[in-house]
């Protein structure tokens, strides 16, 4: 992996030298590594750290390479220096970064100069041009509104988002002028995990930047396609969709016809060419678009594809908190918000439900907001996670089932590492999943005693907030609960 093509020509013992060096640097990216999963957490570390690799070393400098150019700008302007420290601290002596691309999968597209750029302005049939694209462009090719509440400020951070934020926040804060990093940039989820308020922060950013934006769904794509070809405006439609800075399209499942994505398209691949953004939403990852036309497919897939993640529970509590901030002299008891937190699981729209009601509620009665009240006022939205429902023999007998253990082994008193953690978790979702108390479930956990159970809740706790694979296995056993 270290070797250069100059090692051919050494002596062996010069060979020997350099394996060794190589051998040594190794080691001690492998420790730099260690140490940064350790200071960073898990999350942060997958999303920015995972795909470097060590390719060079000499004395004084090392070289890591990295997939995207997205990646090596992030890396080199959030984490270089503390790279370079722990390496420093590994490697006892100082050393130099130079990062580099792996591969050219991502295409790296040059902005024109503004200046010799022939941008026509916006023509619509009949209207005076006005500057600005914001109102020209948007009316011009039914650009659907953007909601002034959807910013990256409202929008919370969360292991399931981490990277789509980033990569979201880069294309809203580059310059006209900047080389475009990632095109296009796709980004997926299932419903109400966070697409659009993703796409209207960027579009509503850029635009408070002076960018051209254009932010529509697919449909609205579509009917501006087929409107215009009525109207046989079809050429100033074009030229219109293709003299803005950034297209957003949202849901592009719903791109519809033969010729509306064949003009998708054109429309992608002149944006693209030009060094124009474009970023995409979706509700599944393109090769799984199956009406779409394959080169669309293939084109969207050639940008930089991130998924957005189901909202876990932490992640579901302070999207509440931030919404909370948002209506000052509204006071939820924080049990409440962990209540609405934990059992209105579905995604970001029923949160808003759930909100809205506990707010309308305390408003139109003056009530202070309990947990019997927020009980009452979103029964329906919790209907499918009632915690009543589930019940500890489900959670011990799916549980056993997904680590292929026995029930009987779970409720046994073996304390064998295969038997131990499914256990743990088992009693974890026993404690959070239904209304019984610590003793209670240690009876039914084999007549264990309470403080072992609050031991395993805590231990499991404590892990899903590190370890991502766990956490997500749990949220996927709370789900096969929940059905
Ligand atoms: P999608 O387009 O993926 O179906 P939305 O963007 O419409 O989902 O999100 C649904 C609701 O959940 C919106 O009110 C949105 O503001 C909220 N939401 C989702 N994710 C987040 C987040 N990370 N931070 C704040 N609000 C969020
Ligand atoms: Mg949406």
């Amino acid at each position: 992996m270290f070797a250069t093509p100059e090692l051919v020509r050494e002596t062996t013992d010069e060979r020997t030298d350099t394996m060794d060096d190589a051998m040594r640097a190794g080691a001690v990216w492998e420790r730099v590594r260690r140490r940064l999963r350790a200071e960073l957490g898990e999350d942060v570390f997958s999303s920015w750290f995972k795909s470097i690799e060590i390719d060079h070393v000499d004395g004084s400098a090392i070289r890591l390479s990295v997939p995207t150019r997205f990646l090596k700008s992030w890396i080199e302007n959030h984490y270089k220096d503390r790279i370079l420290a722990r390496w420093e601290e590994e490697a006892g002596r100082a050393v130099q970064i130079e990062m580099t691309v792996r591969s050219a999968t991502l295409r790296q597209v040059i902005r024109p100069k503004p200046a010799e750029d022939a941008r026509a302005p916006v023509a619509s049939a009949g209207r005076p041009q006005a500057p600005a694209m914001a109102t020209t462009g948007h009316e011009a090719l039914g650009g659907s509104p953007l909601d002034p509440r959807l910013t990256f400020d409202s929008f919370v951070q969360g292991r399931s988002n981490t990277l789509a934020r980033a990569a979201a926040l880069q294309v809203a804060q580059s310059r006209i002028t900047d080389p475009v990093l990632f095109n296009p940039l796709y980004i997926h989820a299932g419903v109400g995990l966070g697409k659009t308020h993703l796409l209207q922060a960027v579009s509503g950013a850029a635009q408070a930047a002076g960018r051209r934006v254009l932010y529509l769904t697919a449909e609205k794509f579509t009917f501006g396609f087929v409107a215009a070809l009525k109207n046989q405006t079809a050429i100033a439609f074009k030229e219109a969709l293709r003299s803005i800075d950034l297209l957003v399209i949202d849901d592009l499942q719903f791109l519809q016809g033969k010729q509306t994505q064949a003009e998708f398209c054109h429309t992608l691949n002149a944006l693209i060419d030009a060094g124009r953004q474009v970023v995409v939403a979706g509700d599944r990852p393109p090769s799984d678009l199956e009406n779409l036309d394959e080169r669309v497919r293939s084109r969207l897939a050639g940008g930089l594809t991130v998924e957005i993640g189901a909202l876990d529970e932490n992640l579901r509590f302070d999207i509440l908190k931030q919404k909370l901030a948002q209506h000052p002299g509204f006071e939820v008891p924080a049990a409440v918000m962990t209540y609405v937190a934990r059992n209105v699981t579905q995604n970001g729209r029923d949160l808003d439900g759930a909100f809205n009601r506990l707010l309308a509620t305390n408003r139109l009665t003056s009530q202070p907001v309990t947990i019997e009240m927020a009980e009452r006022s979103i029964r329906d939205l919790v209907r499918v996670a009632e915690p009543r429902r589930v019940k500890i023999e489900d959670i011990q007998k799916i549980v056993a089932q997904h680590y292929n253990v026995s029930r009987s082994d779970i409720l046994s008193a073996r304390r064998t590492a295969t038997v131990v953690r499914p256990r743990q978790i088992a009693m974890y979702l026993a404690k959070t999943m239904t209304l019984r108390s610590l003793p209670e479930i240690g009876r039914r956990f084999g007549g264990r005693d309470h403080t072992t159970v609050l031991h395993a809740v805590r231990k499991i706790d404590g892990l899903i907030g590190q370890d991502q694979a766990l956490n997500e296995e749990v949220e996927m056993l709370k789900r096969r609960l929940n059905d």
